[in-house]
């Protein structure tokens, strides 16, 4: 991971625009200017269900022991009005008002105000400032990355809170589940309707803003590219890790806390999810720098999508699993606990070696070895908006000359074993599988256009060597 503070100019090489060798077509490779009304329309199911659908879940667990089928069923039947519903449902209080400003100002002041020392005493961790890549219109933006000694500071505080300090109970979270729900979605909104005034009247980069003129596009996809306020509090960075990354493990502690309490002891698939859920969080928070490198930060604008998406959606429906626990304490056999520890580690290694893969290759310009083999590559190049002319290259060893996501069939498998911990009594807790095989289904597609607009014929070169998208032999 060392050679990760490698300059970017080592993993794509500029040259002069000279409109001569293996040509990108296209000037333009960012996200979509023209918006077709199938876009248009999911956008739109998206922007008013949404919401909807994190309510329902967390609503049924709090009224329906996490059964999703019950309250249809007294809705139905007329057993129940939604009004009956809504009435149960805990309203904001001043109590979660107060948590969550507190915790978010907290995470702002650790992301803004403490630079990075982990990266100083711990080897092989990347921290500190970092390059992001390319964007559209040629910048190269410079990161703080500290969201490692975030999370470490923020559990260190948690744990000591919890057995010696007792400033609050470690069920916090839990306890007041619903009215944080109406915080986060306070800040959600706010954050994505300011990101969409700033793009306006105050865009950080004006260059790699883009307006497609169709309003709930532009507010549900993000109009700026990298919004920053001053030089480093950077928008996509600091959402999309904190609060709700660092706030994935801390939930799934207090849910843990909870079964205690409740139940006086810790089930063994609470213990499992808390695990394979941390692994995978602060492999996130170890790979920050790498981070900066993925879809998200390299090719995604800020809109609601991302900042709804971070501070709704993430915390809440990414932890489904740890919250039906808590309602129904499973205990596993010995031979389901291995055969879910081991299906979500194998995949936690796909994921993290196919992902290391490419950064490594990324890094060393294609000169590295991969599966002790010399790795082998198409040549490829593209332009940007200035018409400058780039040369990159896509591998096709490893696991990426397997299928071209492998990484996601890794994440996916991970996912499954997450929602295996809870049986197989209520299909709740499946959610989780649900969503991110269509999410990353649709982030192949998604970014595979986007390739394609970007490397043109190389592309198809590169699709031609490696078939495949996320099972080799079948997809
Ligand atoms: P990738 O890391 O797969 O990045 C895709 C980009 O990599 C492409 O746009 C292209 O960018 C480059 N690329 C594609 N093929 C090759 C190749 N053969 N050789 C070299 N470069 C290539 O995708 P993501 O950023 O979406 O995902 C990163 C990780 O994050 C994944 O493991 C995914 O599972 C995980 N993830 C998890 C989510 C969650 O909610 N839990 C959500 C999203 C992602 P370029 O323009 O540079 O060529």
């Amino acid at each position: 991971m060392a050679a990760h503070q490698e300059k970017k100019s080592s993993e794509e090489r500029k040259r002069k625009n000279t409109q001569s060798g293996t040509g990108a077509s296209q000037v333009q490779w960012g996200r979509a200017w023209e918006v077709d009304w199938f876009s248009l329309a999911n956008i739109i199911f998206l922007l008013m269900f949404a919401p909807l659908i994190v309510y329902y879940f967390i609503m049924s667990c709090d009224q329906y022991e996490c059964s999703l089928i019950d309250p249809l069923i007294d809705l139905v039947t007329g057993n129940k009005h939604l009004s009956d519903i809504w009435n149960k449902t805990p309203a904001l209080t001043y109590k979660a008002a107060g948590i969550y400003t507190l915790w978010v100002t907290f995470q702002v002041f650790l992301y803004q105000f403490l630079p990075d020392f982990c990266h100083k005493f711990l080897p092989g961790y990347v921290g500190g400032v970092q390059e992001g890549a390319v964007t559209p219109a040629g910048v190269v933006n410079k990161y703080e990355i500290n969201g490692l000694q975030a999370w470490i500071i923020t559990h260190v505080l948690w744990f000591a809170n919890a057995y010696y300090f007792h400033w609050f109970s470690p069920t916090i979270i839990f306890d007041n589940w619903i009215p944080l729900l109406w915080c986060a979605n306070i800040l959600g909104y706010a954050v994505s309707t300011f990101a969409m005034i700033k793009s306006y009247f105050f865009p950080t980069n004006a260059k790699d803003c883009k307006f497609t003129g169709n309003f709930f596009y532009d507010y549900m996809m993000g109009i700026e590219f990298n919004p920053r306020i001053g030089k480093w509090f950077d928008f996509k960075l600091f959402f999309n890790g904190r609060p709700g990354i660092v706030a994935w493990t801390l939930i799934n502690l207090s849910y843990a806390a909870k079964q205690q309490e409740l139940y006086g002891q810790v089930t063994n698939s609470m213990i499992l999810v808390n695990v394979l859920q941390g692994i995978y969080v602060l492999d996130f928070f170890w790979n920050e720098a790498w981070y900066l490198k993925t879809i998200d930060i390299c090719h995604d604008h800020f809109g609601w999508y991302l900042g709804w998406g971070d501070c709704v959606w993430l915390p809440y429906l990414y932890t489904l699993q740890g919250l039906y626990l808590v309602y129904h304490p499973v205990q596993l056999c010995t031979a389901s606990t291995i055969g879910i520890l081991m299906l979500g580690l194998i995949g936690y290694y796909i994921f993290r070696m196919t992902n290391h893969q490419k950064d490594l290759f990324r890094r060393t310009n294609g000169n590295c070895k991969t599966w002790g083999k010399k790795t082998e590559y198409i040549e490829c190049s593209y332009m940007s908006v200035d018409g400058t002319k780039y040369y990159s290259k896509l591998m096709t060893s490893g696991f990426w000359g397997w299928a071209r996501h492998f990484n996601y069939t890794g994440d996916l498998m991970g996912s499954l074993a997450y929602c295996l911990t809870c049986g197989f009594e209520h299909i709740l807790p499946y959610f989780y599988i649900v969503y991110m095989t269509i999410l990353l289904t649709h982030r192949c597609i998604r970014d595979e256009h986007r390739c394609f607009s970007k490397y043109g014929k190389d592309w198809k070169r590169y699709t031609a060597a490696v078939p495949y998208r996320l099972i080799p032999g079948i997809f």
